[in-house]
């Protein structure tokens, strides 16, 4: 039910967590975060407060300097940490909100061809999909554009992936989705006042848009690939 991502400048595990913490006004049953650990995926996940996943981390710190993280609100999948986000394929990492409608369909065709699921989300078929088109030879921009032009439904989406220390997608249609603009550090987040604490610069992505995240640009795209321009504006949050 809240995103926030980070591609930073120093470990954002505990970042994130504080500014998953200003969404907290939004509902959410189990929380989770990922970053990249040099060539590997490190993550931590919990059900209930924020609170349990600040102990996790405590007891087991995520070191990566570029991260996603998430608070759900179970739409589909008992809430428990294995249905937490983020949800992984083999590289690829993915903090979703809303529903995906056609995951169903999507899932049957995933499983004909060998994907083995770990929870009962909707959201995994997205990590699966853009890890079948990296398989298939797609660098991962093209994997994320051609899994978002398959799905349906209202999401918010930001997928990061191994081995790629400056790089997250966030993709947007239906829940909001906002990117703010750092000095050599970008951001993902559901509104503007999770990323107050780090900038008051932000990006709204309209319907059907999606951007390319990386330290020192951001590059935002419709959903035929086009590059669309969206007005940068200052927040009016504080921190
Ligand atoms: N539909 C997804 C799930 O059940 C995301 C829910 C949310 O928006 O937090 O895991």
């Amino acid at each position: 039910c809240g995103i926030v991502a980070i591609v930073g400048r120093k470990p954002v595990a505990p970042l994130i967590v504080d500014a998953l913490k200003r969404l907290e006004y939004r509902g959410y049953d189990s929380a989770g975060v990922a970053t990249v650990e040099g060539e590997e995926l490190g993550r931590r996940r919990a059900e209930g407060k924020l609170v349990n996943l600040e102990k996790r981390l405590q007891a087991e710190p995520l070191d990566g300097t570029i991260g996603i993280g998430h608070t759900r609100w179970a739409t589909h999948g008992v809430p428990n940490e294995t249905n937490a986000h983020p949800h992984f394929s083999d590289g690829v990492a993915v903090v979703h909100n809303g529903i995906i409608e056609n995951f169903a369909e999507l899932r049957s065709e995933l499983v004909a061809d060998g994907y083995a699921f770990a929870s009962q989300t909707d959201t995994e078929v997205v990590a699966h999909l853009v890890s079948r088109e990296i398989a298939r030879g797609a660098d991962p921009v093209t994997a994320a554009h051609k899994t978002l032009k398959r799905l349906q439904g209202a999401f918010a989406l930001a997928i990061m992936f191994r081995g790629n220390d400056n790089l997250i997608v966030g993709a947007r249609n239906g829940p909001p989705l906002a990117v703010g603009h750092g000095e050599g550090e970008m951001f993902l987040g559901s509104d503007a006042i999770a990323l107050a604490p780090f900038t008051n610069s932000v990006t709204y992505l309209e319907d059907g848009d999606w951007a390319v995240v990386r330290r020192d640009e951001i590059a935002i795209f419709d959903i035929e690939g086009n590059p669309v321009e969206r007005k940068r504006q200052q927040s009016l949050s504080t921190s």
